[in-house]
């Protein structure tokens, strides 16, 4: 068993698959900052295993399998590339501390950044030529990574319109198969995602978590609801 943030992961009888099981755990700061939050790994393996199917529907090669229950889910085993791959529609975060822009200032094409993962460092920034210089990844997977999160963003971005959410920004780690194709990974969820009800503006992220503004399973169960609706319909 190896422990994430927020997961932990199991091996299976079946050497190319493993369990994963959502916990009901929220942290920040790199996961400085760790706390029990009731009903979080239920609802969020819901969500993600709803946005997974969702992508896998519309052509996204991405390592679910099936959700097994409702806290787990199985997945493809795989080689993760060690990349954050973060996609922006509005400036939020980092974007907005970094260029003092306004808050959600609607960009007209998708922002697009890398950053390397590695707690030790704080995951840097990087761009393709460290991305290059350091072997991180060829040419040819950051050219197929580039183009699946940008897939992603327009069907997600769709999806959560019709869900009356605005899908700010979000984070999506990419690796490799047994079979050698370089597909989706880990999470999506409010954890990586910034969303925001398209009418109000409130958020319904981890946002919540990270500034103690609320109580951050409220947005996550909005999230759920309303995408339930929404691929119900
Ligand atoms: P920012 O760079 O503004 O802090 O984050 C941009 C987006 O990527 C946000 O939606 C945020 O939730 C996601 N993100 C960035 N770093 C991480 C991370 O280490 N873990 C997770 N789960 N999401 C991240």
């Amino acid at each position: 068993m190896s422990e994430g943030k927020a997961k932990q992961l199991f091996t299976t009888e079946n050497p190319n698959e493993i369990l994963v099981h959502y916990l009901n755990q929220a942290t920040a700061l790199n996961g400085k900052r760790k706390e029990h939050v009731d009903d979080k790994g239920i609802v969020n393996n819901q969500i993600d295993s709803l946005i997974f199917n969702y992508l896998d529907a519309h052509g996204i090669a991405t390592h679910f399998i099936k959700q097994v229950s409702d806290s787990d889910q199985l997945v493809k085993k795989m080689t993760m590339i060690p990349l954050e791959v973060v996609v922006r529609n509005a400036a939020s975060g980092s974007f907005q501390r970094k260029f003092d822009t306004p808050y959600l200032l609607e960009f007209e094409e998708p922002v697009q950044e890398f950053y390397y993962k590695s707690d030790r460092l704080d995951d840097p920034f990087i761009n393709d030529s460290q991305i290059h210089a350091l072997k991180v990844a060829t040419a040819e997977q950051l050219a197929v990574i580039r183009d699946q999160a940008l897939k992603v963003n327009s069907l997600m971005k769709k999806l959560f319109a019709e869900a009356g959410i605005k899908l700010v920004d979000f984070k999506l780690e990419f690796g490799i198969d047994a079979d050698g194709k370089l597909i989706l990974g880990d999470e999506i969820s409010p954890d990586s995602c910034r969303l925001v009800d398209a009418k109000t503006q409130q958020s319904l992220d981890k946002d919540v978590f990270r500034k103690h503004t609320g109580n951050v399973m409220d947005g996550y169960r909005t999230v759920l609801d309303r995408l339930q609706a929404t691929v119900a319909e």
